[in-house]
């Protein structure tokens, strides 16, 4: 299950659950929209992977113990700020990429 993290990785912007900023790769590092776009070029800084908006957890629970009172999103803070000139020369080879290619 997604853990809905509630910040960015980089900026520590919040990223509350139903943030329409909060972005994901494939092993679920979140961080903002204007992060991946300006900062990260579409690769993700710990697995070179692409992002994807994440999705909202519905308030509501239509079905049975499904909604985001049923499954809060988690407390733990992952703040670790991507060293620009590092991330510049590991993301070069990769963003020339499209993320279903890396
Ligand atoms: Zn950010
Ligand atoms: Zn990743």
């Amino acid at each position: 299950m997604l853990e809905l993290r509630p910040i960015c990785e980089n900026c520590a912007k919040p990223l509350p659950p139903h943030s329409g900023e909060a972005m994901i790769c494939s092993y679920e590092c979140t961080f903002c929209a204007a992060c991946v776009e300006s900062v990260l070029g579409n690769v993700c800084p710990n697995c070179g992977g692409g992002f994807v908006p994440r999705p909202f957890r519905p308030s509501t629970a239509w079905r049975p113990a499904t909604s985001s009172s049923d499954d809060p999103p988690t407390q733990t803070r992952k703040h670790k700020p991507v060293d620009a000139k590092e991330h510049a020369a590991f993301s070069a080879p990769i963003r020339k990429m499209r993320p279903i290619d890396r």
